[in-house]
């Protein structure tokens, strides 16, 4: 009989999603004239920037015409697209060369799949609370994993520690669920260690375009010395509301190298090429012409634009949080708010009597691990007049 990867028993059931889904359904039942406002979600509800959408329909046209039909492309992606990434990346002040991106179908997948790349013998590093992605799919790996609490001593934004060896680290800036983000001299302690330890950063900016303040860094190369040492996993789920159009993009430097055990030098570059070109087949080329209008001028504003509805209410709710005086990181730089839960409750305890007593469903800390037991996430995803009416309830709960 096959013997199946018994790693997978190490999993934790995630019911997260599924537990607050069902606690609103038994709420509805119960209250049937009662609204419930969701500021749990994770997702983004504004559609795709018009541009966009011409850039689609032109490549669908394009799809239907023998002299302009496409087969497979390369793997890597468009050079049109890996070109657009690398002028993006000037901006936000790194220069990467266009073979060092490689377009995916998101973030998620190139998040999980790298650690196709690393031994099994490593030690990861991850912050808790993060993001669980990078959590199940270590584990599924059987990888030893250490975590770095992020705490409201160090404003959720966890530093290396020394006494600490770790292989690989996973950096989540600005971070899901905190929305904290990390600054220039904080990356450049991380990106120290690194190199300082041989080790490889993981770093997830998918939230990188809701980064305001002109100060904090928007990609981990506009750091010395970490295209020696960090990989960087972007979308544009977040960005330009592709989560359900599908493309993203990592980036592996050249400059990250290796030596085997025999002594043969190695390169994550050559790995992570090979790797893709042989379990993936590329991203639509519907979906890369789609993609490569939003890095035009006329998309970037389309993009800036829905960024900005959304920091709009996350600074609704984060005012909201000064004026009750509630602990909270994000809503700044970030479509999150986390907050400490009031009246000293846990975070299921909590959700029960937000839902109850304000009719305001968000989502408990807990589920994104141990450190975020007494805390909670609220969204900027609903639109601007939910927003507004749900921070009304919420206030009603500190009459
Ligand atoms: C939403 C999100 C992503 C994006 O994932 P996609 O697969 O590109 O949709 C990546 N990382 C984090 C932390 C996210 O919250």
């Amino acid at each position: 009989m096959a013997r199946f990867n018994e790693r997978f028993l190490d999993l934790k059931e995630s019911y997260l999603f599924s537990e607050v889904a069902k606690r609103v359904s038994t709420f509805k039942e119960k209250n049937p004239d009662r609204d419930v406002i969701r500021l749990g979600i994770g997702d983004v509800t504004l559609p795709l920037g018009g541009s966009v959408v011409q850039a689609m329909h032109r490549a669908a046209d394009e799809m239907g015409k023998a002299e302009t039909f496409r087969g497979y492309g390369p793997e890597q992606g468009y050079d049109f697209l890996r070109e657009a990434i690398a002028r993006h990346y000037k901006e936000i002040g790194a220069d990467i060369d266009a073979d060092e991106i490689f377009v995916s179908d998101g973030a998620k997948s190139d998040t999980g799949n790298i650690t196709d790349l690393f031994s099994a013998d490593n030690t990861v590093l991850i912050p808790d609370p993060v993001y669980p992605v990078y959590v199940d799919t270590n584990t599924m790996n059987g990888r030893n994993i250490v975590f770095i609490n992020g705490t409201a001593e160090n404003d959720f934004l966890p530093m290396p520690d020394r006494s600490v060896r770790a292989d690989i680290i996973y950096l989540c800036s600005p971070n899901n669920p905190t929305g904290a983000c990390y600054n220039r001299q904080q990356l450049e302690e991380w990106v120290d260690y690194a190199l300082a330890n041989d080790a490889v950063i993981l770093f997830d900016s998918a939230y990188e375009s809701f980064i305001s303040d002109k100060e904090l860094p928007r990609t981990i190369y506009s750091i010395e010395g970490a295209k020696k040492c960090a990989v960087e996993f972007c979308s544009l789920s977040k960005t330009a509301g592709f989560t359900g159009t599908r493309c993203g993009y990592t980036i592996v430097p050249k400059a990250i190298k290796s030596v085997s055990p025999d002594g043969r030098e190695m390169s994550l570059n050559k790995m992570w090429n090979r790797r893709q070109t042989t379990k993936f087949n590329g991203v639509p080329y519907v979906v890369q012409r789609a993609a490569e209008a939003v890095f035009s001028p006329e998309g970037q504003r389309e993009s800036k634009a829905m960024t900005a509805v959304y920091l709009e209410n996350a600074h609704i709710i984060a005012d909201t949080m000064n004026e009750l005086g509630v602990r909270y990181t994000g809503g700044i730089n970030s479509p999150y708010i986390w907050f400490e839960c009031p009246f000293g409750m846990d975070s299921w305890t909590f959700f029960d009597h937000m839902l109850e007593k304000a009719g305001v469903v968000g989502t408990p800390g807990a589920g994104f691990g141990k450190n975020g037991d007494k805390w909670f996430r609220l969204t900027a995803f609903n639109n601007k007049e939910n927003t507004i009416e749900a921070m009304k309830c919420f206030r009603k709960l500190f009459d």
